[in-house]
């Protein structure tokens, strides 16, 4: 794939940029190496100003990068906006709780372990390779960025080939910031390039959020290599609804948890599980509001839906309700392109869906949902669970046994209840089954890419 802007709400290549040289690659690693040696001895407090730094100019920056992220991905203008926000509060976020997160864990006893002092002592690691993806072109590499240089770690990106513009804004971001050459450096370098800089010896290990097939593969070459990798892969969570759960509040966060982002989340929901007893009142509640939806050019404030971020993410939508129709769906509202110029797709919703259709198993990324009647609270759970996936999950009851049986049984890395799946700095964020592993944010985020050091004193 060319490293390209290309306009997704016209489908115009406005800007190509040439791939980094093996030279330049090689500079780039040296860069980082030699960083490393130095930022990894810096105090939380030097580490802490930069980043505060980093998040001022970012919120100053605020609409202009958020018109680069529209343009290069198609997401609604405000959708941006809120993004690239969101980004400057986590980087404040881990500016201030850094160093309480990697403080040194004595052990109560020492004489316990025949020591007069033993504890855990966090180190950085060195340099980390993050391969990211547009979909949150921001947000998913700071929050990769933010915990690993307050650690002491550097970066590198390589990050999705169709988001050029917001990948090179961020490594203008740190540099303005002050952080010292090398500390945060992005790649302009294709996937197939991906496994020389994994294998090079001084990068340490690697983080990557995108697709199964390049977790698959970056996963299989740290293996090789002995290297700690942390993978956020797709996902296809579930939302159930319960009789007990307040319908109108329900259908209203539905089809939030399910347009976000023009369709394009990993946590988004996509399957809507439905008891028999209101599935017709959700349906119906749902449906208008799905079908409701203002499609349109991402820069105009009324737009709620803007376009894919690729034409194969239209086409991909196309054969998935295809397949589904032909083993009998029936399209409760949407289920076609809208327009001729850029990638429109229509909010959908899918109705009597079943294991036959590909939709059943497989990632929507898009705006269609499937809808899913089931009788029990069993059968929720078990069609909750018959994914290979496990990202996010949620769960709409007020009843507080079936709340508890779906926080313990649901198979899924977070659990929303009576709400829909989002980050927070605040909360760890992963997946479990085929979406990955390894946790970002909150404080596991920040010990990922840290050596847990053992430290025994007689
Ligand atoms: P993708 O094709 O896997 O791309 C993601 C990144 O991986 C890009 O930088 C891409 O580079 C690179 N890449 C692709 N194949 C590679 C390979 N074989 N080796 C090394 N790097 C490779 O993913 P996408 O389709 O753009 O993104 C959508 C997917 O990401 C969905 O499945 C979504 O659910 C998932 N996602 C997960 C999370 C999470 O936190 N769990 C968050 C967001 C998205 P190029 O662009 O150069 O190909």
């Amino acid at each position: 794939m060319a490293i390209a802007t290309v306009n997704p709400a016209t489908g115009e290549t406005v800007k190509v940029f040439d791939a980094h040289t093996p030279e330049q690659v090689e500079a780039a690693l040296a860069r980082a190496d030699a960083a490393f040696r130095d930022w990894r001895r810096t105090s939380f407090a030097e580490r802490a100003a930069l980043m505060r730094r980093a998040a001022d100019l970012l919120d100053e920056d605020n609409a202009s990068i958020s018109a680069v992220m529209t343009l290069e991905m198609g997401k609604t203008f405000a959708a941006a906006k809120g993004e690239a926000s969101k980004c400057a509060k986590g980087m404040r976020f881990y500016a201030e709780h850094a160093e309480a997160f990697l403080a040194d864990e004595p052990l109560e006893d020492p004489s316990k372990v025949s020591a007069s002092r033993a504890y855990t002592h966090w180190q950085p690691i060195g340099p980390v390779l993050a391969v990211m993806p547009w979909n949150f072109p921001m947000w998913q590499v700071i929050r990769f960025a933010a915990p690993a240089l307050m650690a002491g770690n550097v970066g590198l990106l390589k990050h999705a080939s169709n988001v050029p513009q917001t990948a090179v804004y961020l490594e203008e971001l740190f540099r303005r910031a002050g952080f010292p050459d090398g500390c945060f450096q992005t790649l302009l370098i294709g996937a197939r390039d991906v496994e020389k800089v994994l294998r090079d010896p001084r990068v340490k290990a690697a983080t990557l959020t995108g697709s199964e097939p390049a977790g698959q593969s970056v996963g299989a070459i740290a293996g090789d290599e002995i290297k700690h990798t942390v993978l956020e892969l797709g996902g296809s969570d579930p939302y159930v609804v319960m009789p007990s759960a307040d319908l109108d509040r329900a259908a209203e966060v539905a089809v939030t948890a399910r347009v976000q982002n023009n369709g394009q989340s990993c946590i988004a929901a996509k399957r809507f599980i439905v008891h028999a007893e209101v599935y017709d009142a959700f349906a119906e509640r749902f449906v208008a509001r799905m079908a409701a939806l203002v499609v349109g050019d991402p820069m105009d404030e009324k737009t709620q839906v803007g376009p894919l971020a690729t034409e194969s993410g239209v086409t991909d939508l196309e054969e998935f309700v295809a397949d589904a129709v032909a083993h009998g769906a029936s399209v409760l509202c949407g289920g076609q392109r809208v327009g001729t110029a850029g990638w429109y797709y229509a909010p959908t919703v899918l109705g009597d869906v079943t294991p036959a259709m590909r939709v059943w198993l497989e990632e929507l990324f898009g705006p269609v949902a499937t809808l899913i009647k089931v009788s029990s609270l069993d059968e929720a759970l078990e069609v909750a669970n018959a994914t290979t996936f496990g990202l996010g999950s949620n769960a709409w009851t007020n009843d507080p046994a079936e709340q508890a049986r779906f926080i313990t049984e649901l198979e899924a890395g977070a659990v929303f209840i009576n709400g829909m799946t989002t980050s927070y700095p605040e909360l760890p964020f992963g997946g479990i089954k085929r979406s990955g592993y390894g946790r970002e944010l909150a404080a596991l985020g920040i010990r990922e890419f840290c050596n847990a050091k053992t430290v025994w004193v007689a």
